[in-house]
């Protein structure tokens, strides 16, 4: 072990050893099953390294002593909230670090119904806080990987499935409490839902993937939960049929809950894994939407302009007329990245991994891009599914490859750069949802310029210049013409 990593946790567990009350609950883990644990999160990469130490802490006093160390003695520490990202965000790439453990500071603070917003610890997921905020009939929208918790969801600016009507974490955010990298804690703004006062500091933390302080609070934005909703499927012969129809939809201003595209792999992905033969779906590209709002009439509204937007290509059209239908139909969106590798099963002896990949382009461009992707995917020979969070032009291709076969992983990485410099070309980004990470740090610069990149240097060393604060995140801290 590293002297300065040894220093670090001697030094911590003086701290624990007082049993006081403010430091005696933090604790150091280093047992196998635990580093094992944080040395992955759910992406491809295999970069990432077993951690020294896994520090759980349960304050935010624990944080800042924790980082004050850390800075002193120049040791990485990379936040760890459930550990779903998808681009190694939050795991070591220098195995002499610690993984800051945030999953237990677990705290629902404070729910002010009356403003409608909440005070949440970083380690609060965003399935438990549905649950939590139920009786209020409120919910807070964000809904990316199911065990995802706040700490994470904010380093990710995530979104998922409610972002078409609710927006991303950015838009859902009122406020944070962060710890500096020399340990000093400060608040981000005060829980009014708008404010000019100086520099917007909350989004500033939003999107920076633990790389400039650490979340230990945040004040969230809630929404009232619909009270009338309806579930809606239509079937299409081609991908490219069904995006100019959620083009179509997105252009005539309806305020869908949800509008997301299923590709027709992926519908056969899924029901490799529905034994009944009748709960089965067609095999064809589907556009699924939620029509939502606070009367029966509002919803209605919604449906009569869905239809009419999928005009005479439609094959199927279906819309739930119960609760378990509704279920039954969503249950295809869910189930879309688990069931990803069931198009290869067949394959035995083999072991599979999911290289997923995002980007987003403006509304108007969605379906040269799809076209595109399925060609690429197509003369790469891959198997990848495409799933879309459709209305916001965001889509994921999933490809299902052998671990094993460096040339099969080697076309799938080249698909998602072609990908992504295609989005760029279009105006759009690299990566809609799911961050940065190590796996598109080569495309960030060309997606903002040389200009915005040393900005963005520029703060960082201005933020954590030690750079302990999950190095080699993002951006490498030279630009590519120093290294
Ligand atoms: C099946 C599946 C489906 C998914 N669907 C979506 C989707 O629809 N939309 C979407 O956006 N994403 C999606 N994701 C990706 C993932 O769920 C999101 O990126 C999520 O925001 C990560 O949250 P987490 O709690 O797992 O964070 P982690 O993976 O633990 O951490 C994410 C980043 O945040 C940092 N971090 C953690 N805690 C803190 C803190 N307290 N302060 C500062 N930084 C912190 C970490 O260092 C890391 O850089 C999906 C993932 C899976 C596996």
């Amino acid at each position: 072990m590293s002297a300065a990593v040894e220093q670090l946790l001697t030094a911590l567990a003086a701290h624990v050893q007082t049993k006081s009350a403010e430091f005696g609950s933090l604790r150091i883990r280093t047992d196998n099953a635990t580093l094992r644990r944080h040395s992955r999160d759910k992406s491809y990469h295999h970069e990432s390294q077993r951690p020294r130490a896994v520090v759980a802490v349960a304050s935010e006093a624990h944080i800042s002593l924790v980082l004050s160390l850390a800075n002193a003695l120049k040791v990485p520490v990379v936040a760890y909230a459930a550990g779903t990202s998808l681009e190694a965000q939050a795991t070591l790439i220098d195995h002499n670090g610690i993984i800051l453990d945030v999953s237990e500071m677990d705290n629902v603070v404070a729910v002010h119904e009356e403003d409608l917003d909440c005070v949440v610890e970083p380690g609060v997921g965003w399935g438990e806080l549905r649950e939590h905020l139920k009786p209020t009939g409120l919910f807070f929208p964000p809904d990316p990987g199911a065990a995802a918790c706040i700490g994470g969801m904010c380093g990710t600016n995530c979104s998922g499935t409610l972002a078409f009507r609710y927006g991303t974490m950015k838009d859902n955010v009122l406020s944070l409490r962060v710890v500096l990298a020399d340990g000093t804690v400060i608040k981000t703004r005060n829980r009014a839902v708008k404010s000019s006062a100086g520099y917007d500091l909350t989004r500033l933390f939003i999107g920076s993937e633990g790389t400039l302080g650490i979340v230990t609070q945040a004040t969230l934005r809630l929404r009232r939960i619909p009270t009338h909703s309806s579930v809606v499927i239509a079937q299409f012969p081609t991908l490219s049929a069904s995006a100019i129809v959620v083009q179509r939809l997105v252009q005539s201003g309806a305020p869908f809950l949800r509008l997301e595209i299923i590709d027709d792999l992926c519908i056969k992905a899924v029901n490799t894994e529905i034994e009944d033969p009748a709960r089965k779906f067609a095999e064809l590209t589907t556009i699924m939407a939620e029509c939502a709002g606070g009367s029966h009439d509002a919803v209605s509204e919604q449906l009569a302009s869905f239809k009419q937007a999928c005009g005479d290509g439609v094959m199927n059209l279906t819309v739930a007329t119960n609760e378990e239908e509704a279920e039954h139909l969503w249950s295809l969106r869910k189930r879309a990245y688990f069931s990803a590798t069931a198009l290869r099963q067949h394959e035995v002896d083999k072991k599979f991994t999911v290289v997923v990949t995002d980007v987003a382009v403006p509304i108007s461009r969605l379906v040269d891009i799809l076209v595109a992707t399925k060609k690429m995917i197509a003369e790469a020979q891959l198997v990848s599914p495409i799933v879309a969070h459709a209305g916001d032009g965001n889509f994921h291709c999933l490809m299902v490859v052998d671990d094993n076969d460096p040339a099969e992983i080697e076309r799938a990485t080249t698909v998602r750069d072609k990908m992504a410099l295609l989005a760029l070309q279009m105006e759009g980004t690299c990566t809609g949802e799911h961050g940065i990470g190590i796996g598109k740090i080569h495309l960030l610069e060309k997606e903002l310029g040389h200009g915005a990149m040393q900005l963005m240097r520029t703060l960082k060393k201005a933020l954590d210049p030690n750079n302990i604060l999950n190095p080699g995140k993002v951006f490498h801290l030279e630009s590519p013409s120093k290294l």
